[in-house]
């Protein structure tokens, strides 16, 4: 079924920015992390896992495998599920696991249990609202604003929508991105093909339109975490191969490289999203482009959420 994409590139050659040595890519950031601007990312930020040179230094938990230099990231988009008792029984479970510190995680719950999320939810994990409208609010009905999401105490925004049809669309998310971004909140910025554009050998241009919408709206890439969802491995349970998912995570990172600059391709973290679950997660973060996860299906499980949360682990090695 898919082509590998790899072979789309420069006719079939590898993926040109991409140099090896030892197990990570060379970047010559090392020092910078990435953090959104939110007070509380800020503190958190700078443990994160760090690019060292094979040959240079490691850090005392012998990190590997990550080629950006940004931290270890997990949401949970709780989309449209739950009760007021699911939620509160969620909660509970997430409250009591044990998350490895260096991670930022984030959880989604739909926008009327914002309120009983934030008032009983550890601080340990952050808040999210999911998607929002492009502007400051008005007669949108079943739509919620940028400015709510801040003003409840949320501070990110998953950006969702049909970015492959046509350049409005793409061109509208990416306004609802900046926007989001001006009220002082993150965004999960979801780029993604269908599966008629992968077998059609498309994937890379449509993930490249779709990062070129949302990079010619916002000021700044600081506060944007980009998320891969191709989308028919979204609630499928069809999830991309490990190598699936690289190739287009480093093609993405090179994309932002050529296009925006190298400091925000290290910077910058690419998530996977698909059916991530407590099974595949592993395998898929060993890949050192995969700089997290955006969950759905499994974030409603708290301690396979945890798992998930807690693959960060498999890019560490013994020191
Ligand atoms: C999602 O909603 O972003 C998602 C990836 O869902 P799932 O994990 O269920 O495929």
């Amino acid at each position: 079924m898919a082509t590998s994409l790899t072979a789309q590139i420069s006719g079939g050659t590898q993926p040109s920015a991409p140099s090896f040595s030892g197990l990570r890519r060379i970047c010559p950031k090392l020092d910078a992390a990435v953090s959104f601007s939110h007070q509380s990312f800020l503190n958190r930020v700078n443990s994160s896992i760090r690019l060292v040179s094979s040959s240079s230094h490691r850090s005392p938990r012998g990190v590997v495998a990550m080629a950006g230099s940004g931290k270890f990231f997990v949401g949970g988009n709780w989309k449209c599920n739950g009760t007021k008792d699911s939620i509160a029984k969620l909660v509970s479970d997430l409250n009591s696991a044990t998350l490895e510190a260096d991670v930022d995680v984030v959880v989604s719950p739909p926008f009327v249990y914002i309120d009983q999320v934030k008032s009983s939810l550890t601080d340990r994990i952050e808040i999210s609202g999911q998607n929002s409208w492009v502007g400051k609010g008005g007669a949108f009905t079943a739509w919620n604003s940028s400015k709510t999401s801040a003003a409840s105490g949320s501070f990110l925004g998953i950006l969702k929508g049909d970015m492959s049809s046509e350049k409005r669309m793409r061109s509208f998310i990416g306004k609802k991105a900046a926007y989001a971004l001006s009220e002082g909140l993150g965004v999960i910025a979801c780029i993604g093909e269908k599966l008629e554009e992968r077998e059609a050998g498309k994937t890379f241009d449509v993930c490249f339109e779709q990062m070129k919408a949302f990079a010619d709206a916002v000021p700044s890439w600081d506060n944007v975490v980009v998320a891969y969802e191709p989308v028919w491995a979204i609630g499928t349970g069809k999830v991309a191969s490990p190598q699936q998912a690289q190739e287009v995570h480093v093609a993405v990172r090179d994309w932002l490289k050529k296009n925006v600059s190298e400091e925000v391709a290290s910077k910058t973290r690419i998530i996977y999203g698909g059916s991530v679950n407590g099974g595949n997660c592993a395998e898929l973060a060993k890949q050192e482009d995969i700089d997290g996860f955006l969950v759905g299906g499994a974030s409603l499980k708290g301690p396979e959420f945890a798992t998930i949360v807690n693959s960060v682990t498999s890019k560490k090695v013994a020191a």
